[in-house]
């Protein structure tokens, strides 16, 4: 798939080449868009977030309204020239990134500035697989038809990805035992304790069985990207306990930054990235979201970190100091268990939180708010095709 068009302006501009069009690349790209010649380089033939795994897995078609979008339906990416390909090199002294198209071809790109926002591994439901349309879509469906099929679950790990999916599973199939095992005492490690604590006993609350300090044992050939059945073994004298679903969340992020020289990299292999969003020691390449060595949190997936990266990047290209910098929150924050029918819950940096009704998340934050907004909107195209799906889900 190249879609997108190139007008004659923008063989006068410099081009910006992203890599990856997860959250922040799609954000980086559409906003950059109007200023300069962007190309952008993705995996996947759609939008897929890496939000919400909970709802993910409990509710394929709400999910999907939106966090599983083709990329031509955004308007701000109509000028961006977007390639289905993954890339495998890049060389920052002659410009160019080394490119292994969905097609099996391959292919060299000349860049002027390189934006990396090519995410992390985590768990089975983000990866750096160069995808068909048609591929995302069997495996979601073979996802879901796995969890429906499961009479006990065991979800593995103690983070948002883990609680989100225990509390969801729980609450949309009751009679399913769902355990979730985390190895310290405590649940959501960088949140506020009172979000900790609140989690902790809605899920008791619930009915998901939690079982603290159980480290589940990693045989050498199972990787947490896997999605598993069979017996969990764990460190100490823990007895094994045996699931027909075990979903893996153990937080063993691993970042795609193989294509990478090593010299842009930190001992974890993430982007070693500065204040202003670029990547230390090269000026003309700048870095966001998970990929990106930013704070011990890693977070300019949010934050508007996106906006400090435009302005950055467009300063560099004017030559003008880089006016912008991005300041992390020291606790993590946003949601963890997704939509619910009593609406949305928002826990802020500071532990506290707050209820967005149900009315106002389905008809003003995610159409209005996140797609238009944050997004920028979705052609007529997208929007007719969104209201069919949304009417064909809500039946
Ligand atoms: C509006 C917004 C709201 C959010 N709200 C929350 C919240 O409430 N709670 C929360 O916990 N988090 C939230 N997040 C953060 C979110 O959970 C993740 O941090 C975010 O999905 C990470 O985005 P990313 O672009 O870094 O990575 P991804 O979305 O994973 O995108 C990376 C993409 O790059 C591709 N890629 C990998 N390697 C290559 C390669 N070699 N070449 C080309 N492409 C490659 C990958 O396959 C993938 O498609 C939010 C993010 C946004 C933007």
């Amino acid at each position: 798939m190249v879609h997108g068009s190139a007008t004659s302006d923008s063989n006068t501009l410099p081009t910006v080449l992203i890599l990856g069009l997860g959250d922040t690349g799609v954000l980086t790209a559409g906003h950059l868009s109007r200023h300069c010649r962007v190309i952008g380089v993705t995996t996947k033939a759609m939008m897929i977030s890496g939000q919400e795994l909970g709802l993910r897995l409990t509710k394929p078609a709400e999910w999907r309204r939106n966090y599983l979008i083709p990329l031509d339906y955004y308007q701000r990416l109509k000028k961006v020239e977007i390639i289905h390909g993954k890339a495998i090199g890049v060389d920052p002294i002659a410009r160019t990134a080394a490119l292994e198209l969905a097609s099996g071809e391959s292919r060299r790109v000349h860049w002027d500035y390189l934006v990396i926002a090519s995410g992390v591994s985590n768990g089975f439901w983000r990866d750096d697989r160069l995808d068909t349309r048609r591929v995302t879509e069997s495996r979601l469906a073979s996802q879901h038809a796995a969890v429906t099929a499961a009479r006990s679950i065991a979800v593995v790990g103690g983070g948002p990805s883990g609680i989100s999916s225990a509390f969801n599973l729980k609450r949309v199939y009751p009679s399913k035992a769902v355990t979730l095992f985390f190895p310290g005492q405590q649940l959501l490690p960088g949140y506020p304790d009172s979000t900790r604590r609140y989690h902790r006993e809605l899920l008791a609350k619930e009915g998901v069985t939690l079982k603290a300090g159980h480290r589940a044992v990693l045989g050498d050939d199972l990787t947490t990207s896997d999605w598993t059945h069979g017996c969990l073994e764990f460190e100490g004298d823990h007895p094994n306990y045996r699931a027909d679903l075990i979903i893996w969340a153990a937080g063993r992020l691993k970042p795609h930054t193989d294509f990478l020289p090593k010299d842009m990299l930190d001992a974890a292999g993430f982007v070693r990235t500065d204040t202003c969003l670029n990547v230390e020691g090269y000026v003309r390449i700048f870095a966001i979201g998970d990929v990106a060595a930013t704070d011990p949190l890693r977070c300019s997936a949010r934050n508007w970190a996106y906006k400090v990266l435009c302005r950055n990047l467009l300063a560099r290209i004017n030559q003008r100091p880089l006016p912008a910098r991005f300041r992390p929150p020291a606790y993590r924050w946003g949601s963890i268990l997704g939509p619910q029918t009593e609406g949305l819950r928002l826990h802020s940096p500071s532990g506290k939180s707050r209820v967005l009704p149900r009315w106002f998340v389905r008809w003003l934050l995610y159409p209005l708010v996140v797609r238009r907004f944050i997004y920028g909107g979705l052609s007529a195209k997208g929007a007719g095709a969104f209201a069919k799906e949304t009417v064909s889900s809500d039946n």
